[in-house]
């Protein structure tokens, strides 16, 4: 049966508040399809939460991925400044309860691309849902898959170096990846998987809100962007994404296969210092 009117009165209650809690935490990509209204209005969701994320905010209103093309295209966006609209600013999120609810409700066992076959855990992220940044990479490898964290093995620690010598600590930032699931043989995702998977990413992005991204290699900074580009051509330069800023930088891997990067590398978290407002060290280096 089409629509709602098959569902008991307590269900679409039940559904009615579960489509207001989304919406008052301002996520807007929990659906695949694109949502009807007119099945929303069904369940007495219509009202101003929908008129509201219409007209206010463009980091509110979802940019829908692409599961079949190459990164999903937001040409346009990331030279805009979408800045953060002030609407938002305050407004009342539980961040814990939603970042379990994207964990727990929407990635559930995730099947929807080829990459589960091969996972043991799904990685989902590390640190602190309050973080001012945020570090994106490309997805997990083995140590990660065993362990179910983020960045823990070589390259992790050697982004704990980064974030200590930013003069933070891992606990007080956010990090991720872009697809959830270990691709075989630590390859790179392919474009359906990415694209499948950072709906999840984004959403997180939505309740995290970090003043500042920084892109871990050209995977991360591909599908974040929507462009595919050289890294050369991505670094050294703020984007604006989501009402955060955006900054490109080597994957920690590759800094470990050529360490003579790091130094440039070092150069880009400067920028995301100096975006956050953090202190430059007097000397200080990624080593
Ligand atoms: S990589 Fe993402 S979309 Fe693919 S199965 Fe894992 S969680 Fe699901």
């Amino acid at each position: 049966m089409s629509g709602v009117a098959g569902l008991s009165a307590e269900m679409r209650e039940a559904l009615a508040a579960r489509v207001r809690f989304y919406r008052e935490l301002g996520i807007g990509e929990l659906y695949r399809r694109a949502v009807d209204d007119s099945r929303l209005a069904e369940l007495g969701v219509v009202s101003s939460t929908l008129v509201e994320e219409k007209d206010i905010s463009p980091r509110r209103s979802s940019v829908t991925q692409n599961v079949d093309a190459e990164p999903a295209s937001h040409a346009g966006s990331q030279h805009r400044d979408l800045g953060r609209p002030a609407a938002d600013v305050g407004q009342p999120v539980d961040k814990v309860e939603a970042l379990r609810i994207i964990r727990e409700e929407e990635i559930g066992e995730c099947t929807r691309c080829a990459l589960h076959t091969g996972r043991h855990t799904i990685v989902f992220a590390d640190g602190s849902p309050d973080a001012h940044l945020m570090f994106v990479g490309e997805g997990p490898g083995a140590d990660e898959d065993a362990q179910g964290l983020p960045f823990v093995g070589r390259a992790g620690q050697l982004l704990n170096n980064m974030i200590v010598a930013m003069g933070l600590k891992r606990e007080e930032v956010y990090i991720a990846n872009i697809v959830k699931c270990r691709p075989p043989g630590n390859r790179t995702p392919e474009p359906e998987e990415a694209n499948t998977c950072v709906q999840f990413l984004n959403q997180q992005i939505e309740v995290v809100r970090p003043e500042v991204i920084v892109a871990l290699g050209a995977t991360a900074a591909t599908y974040l962007l929507g462009q595919r580009q050289p890294l050369a051509g991505l670094r050294g330069r703020v984007h604006q994404f989501r009402g955060a800023k955006l900054i490109v930088t080597y994957h920690p891997a590759f800094l470990l296969r050529d360490p003579r990067q790091k130094k440039e590398a070092w150069a880009d978290l400067q920028i995301a210092m100096k975006e956050l407002g953090l202190k430059r060290p007097e000397s200080g280096s990624s080593e």
